[in-house]
C-alpha cells in the first residue's frame, strides 16, 4: 500500500454517484445576494435596462473589487471583460469553464450545485457586457448531479436571458484533464480534436470560431455576480488581514473532514486544516500544496500564510485553483512527487515534444531513484528537465509538470539515496 500515491490518486477522482436518483442539496452561502428564489436575476435585470453607462459602471465595480480569475491563473476579471468588449468580432461569445480537473480541486462542484442561479447570472452580465448572444457551461463529464442543479435552474434563467437576447447553453466535455485548458475547450466546442492551441492570440480576442470569447472559470462569474449585487465595497470588506473578498476552497489530503469552505480571503492554511479537523491522530503536517497540483508544495513554516494570490506568491507558491491538499508527517515525499509527475505525464496531449518527451523522462528517472538506482545527476536533470519545459511548452500543463517535483527537491530535499548499495 503506498499511502501517499493513494491519497493523490483519490483526490482527483470525484466521488462516485451510483445512485442516479440522487439529487444534490443545495447549501446557502455568504456569497449570495438572494435571501428569496424570486430575487434572482435582478442585478442583469438592472444591468441591461441601465445600457452603456451601467456596463461600463460594472466595469468599473469589478476593476475597484480586484477580483481575479478563480481557476487557477489570478488574470484580472476586469481587464479581460475589457478585452472582449473591445474587440472587434462577427459575433461574441461566452463560456463558463466548468471542466475543474485539478488534482485536489472540487469547489466548482459545490458552486454549481449549490449556486446554479450566480453562474448563470454571472454568465448573462458577462454576455451583457461584452456583447454577446451565446452563453455556453463547458461542464465537466462526471458532474451528472451538478449538470442537472445547473439545468433544473437554466429553466428559469433561460426566459431571463432570453429578454436579454442572449441564449444559454450547456455543453458536456468530452473528457480528460487537458480538455479544460481554455483554447483545447474552444478546439472541442468546435468539434475539433482537443488541444491547445499557440496563445496569443487569446480567446477574449480570437476565440470560439476566431471570435472574441470571454471564457471564465465558475466561482469568477460567481463571483462577478454577487459583486455586481452588492458592490466593490462590501466585497473587500468580506476579507480578513488586508485581502478582499470571499474564496472557496477544496481542502483534502491529510485531514479529518475534506470538504469545500467558503471562507474570508486571508484565511490562513493553519485556520483553513482546523476548520477541516486538523490532520487525524493530531500528526504534525509536512508540507501542504495550497492550489492543486499545478503548485509548489509549501513547508510546515508557511501554515500561517493566508490565503490569497500576493501571500502565497510571497511565500513561494500560488492560490492555484483554490486546493490546499494536506500532506503529514511521514508521507515519502518523493513519493507523492512522482505520483503528480506521473498524472501529468497521463494526462500530456502529445502536442508539443517537450512536454510529450519531457514528461516521460522525468518519470522515468523518479520511477529509478524510487528503485535505488537512478543516475547521480537526476536532480539536477529533474531540474534542467523543468526549465526547459517551462519554457517551450505551448501550454500550463508542459509549464507547470515538474514544478510541485522540484519544490520538494528544493524544500524537503529526500533522504532517500539515488542508488542503494
Ligand atoms: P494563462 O496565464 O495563460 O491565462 C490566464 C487567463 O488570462 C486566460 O483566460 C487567458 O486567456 C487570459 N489572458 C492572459 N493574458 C492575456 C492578455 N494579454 N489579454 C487577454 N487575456 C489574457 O493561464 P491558463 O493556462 O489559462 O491557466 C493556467 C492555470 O490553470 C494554472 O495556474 C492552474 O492552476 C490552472 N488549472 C486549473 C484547473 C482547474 O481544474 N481549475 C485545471 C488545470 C489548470
Ligand atoms: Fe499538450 Fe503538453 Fe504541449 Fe500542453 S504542453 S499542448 S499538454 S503536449
Amino acid at each position: 500500500y503506498s499511502g501517499a500515491a493513494a491519497a493523490l490518486a483519490a483526490l482527483r477522482r470525484p466521488p462516485a454517484h451510483d445512485d442516479h436518483s440522487l439529487e444534490v442539496a443545495a447549501r446557502s452561502y455568504r456569497v449570495d445576494p438572494y435571501a428569496r428564489p424570486g430575487e434572482r436575476y435582478a442585478t442583469v435585470r438592472a444591468l441591461a435596462a441601465g445600457g452603456v453607462a451601467a456596463a461600463e459602471a460594472l466595469l468599473a465595480e469589478l476593476k475597484e473589487a480586484g477580483l481575479r480569475g478563480m481557476g487557477g491563473a489570478g488574470f484580472p476579471t476586469a481587464l479581460k471583460w475589457r478585452t472582449v468588449r473591445d474587440a472587434a468580432g462577427d459575433e461574441k461569445f461566452v463560456v463558463c469553464n466548468a471542466d475543474e480537473s485539478e488534482p485536489g480541486t472540487f469547489k466548482d462542484r459545490e458552486l454549481l450545485a449549490s449556486l446554479p442561479h450566480l453562474v448563470w447570472e454571472g454568465m448573462m452580465l458577462g454576455a451583457v457586457v461584452v456583447g454577446a448572444r451565446r452563453a455556453i457551461v463547458y461542464l465537466r463529464h462526471e458532474y451528472e448531479l451538478e449538470r442537472r442543479a445547473l439545468a433544473r435552474e437554466q429553466e428559469v434563467a433561460a426566459r431571463v436571458a432570453a429578454e436579454l437576447g442572449v441564449e444559454l447553453e450547456i455543453f458536456v466535455s468530452p473528457g480528460g484533464y487537458i480538455m479544460g485548458e481554455e483554447t483545447a475547450l474552444l478546439e472541442a466546442l468546435e468539434d475539433r480534436r482537443g488541444e491547445p492551441r499557440n496563445k496569443p492570440p487569446y480567446p477574449g480576442v480570437a476565440g470560439l470560431f476566431g471570435q472574441p470569447t470571454l471564457i471564465n472559470n465558475v466561482e469568477t462569474l460567481t463571483m462577478a455576480a454577487a459583486i455586481a449585487a452588492r458592490g466593490a465595497a462590501w466585497w473587500k470588506a468580506q476579507g480578513v488581514r488586508g485581502c478582499a473578498g470571499l474564496k472557496f476552497v477544496s481542502v483534502s489530503g491529510d485531514v479529518v473532514r475534506p470538504g469545500v469552505h467558503e471562507v474570508a480571503t486571508g484565511t490562513t492554511i493553519a485556520e483553513l486544516v482546523a476548520l477541516a479537523g486538523g490532520v487525524p491522530g493530531g500528526v504534525a503536517v509536512q508540507a501542504v500544496m495550497p492550489g492543486g497540483a499545478s503548485t509548489a508544495f509549501l513547508t510546515a513554516d508557511k501554515m500561517d500564510t493566508p490565503l490569497d494570490f500576493e501571500h502565497l506568491r510571497r511565500a513561494g507558491s500560488s492560490l492555484g485553483s483554490g486546493a490546499v491538499v494536506v500532506v503529514a508527517e511521514a508521507r515519502d515525499m518523493l513519493e507523492l512527487g512522482a505520483n503528480v509527475t506521473r498524472f501529468f505525464r497521463n494526462e500530456s496531449c502529445g502536442k508539443c515534444v517537450p512536454c510529450r518527451v519531457g514528461t516521460e523522462k522525468a518519470v522515468a528517472l523518479l520511477d529509478e531513484w524510487l528503485a535505488g538506482h537512478a543516475p547521480e545527476d537526476t536532480p539536477e536533470l529533474l531540474r534542467q528537465l523543468d526549465r526547459t519545459l517551462g519554457q517551450t511548452s505551448i501550454c500550463g500543463l508542459g509549464q507547470v509538470a515538474l514544478l510541485p517535483v522540484v519544490s520538494i527537491l528544493d524544500r524537503l530535499p529526500p533522504t532517500r539515496p539515488l542508488r542503494r548499495s
